[in-house]
């Protein structure tokens, strides 16, 4: 099995998070890294993301995976039709990488 890249660089991490932020067109006001004990990742409505800092340790793809679905809420606060439409315009294999993510 091959070994995928992951971002291990917190600087690394957040630029890829600005670069979704601008891309989907939301307003991302903070990045905070910390030990998160039951998930990925959190996004409050003002544009403050917190994420695990064991995303540092994954896949790029299984992180972009976690950033884009935050990043999303901005949009749409809950998991309906339209948020699953951002999802698949934005990352078309999203759902792959979501169950990758769920068998970690
Ligand atoms: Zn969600």
């Amino acid at each position: 099995m091959k070994t995928e890249k992951a971002w291990d660089n917190p600087m690394d991490l957040k630029g890829a998070v600005w670069q979704w932020a601008e891309r989907i067109g939301v307003e991302v006001r903070e990045i905070h890294l910390r030990e998160m004990r039951r998930k990925w990742a959190s996004i409050s409505t003002n544009g403050r993301l917190t994420l695990n800092t064991e995303l540092l340790h994954l896949p790029e793809a299984l992180t972009e995976f976690v950033i884009v679905h935050e990043l999303v809420h901005l949009l749409v606060p809950n998991h309906g039709k339209l948020f699953k439409g951002y999802m698949t315009a934005y990352l078309p294999d999203w759902e792959d990488r979501q169950e990758r993510l769920k068998m970690l």
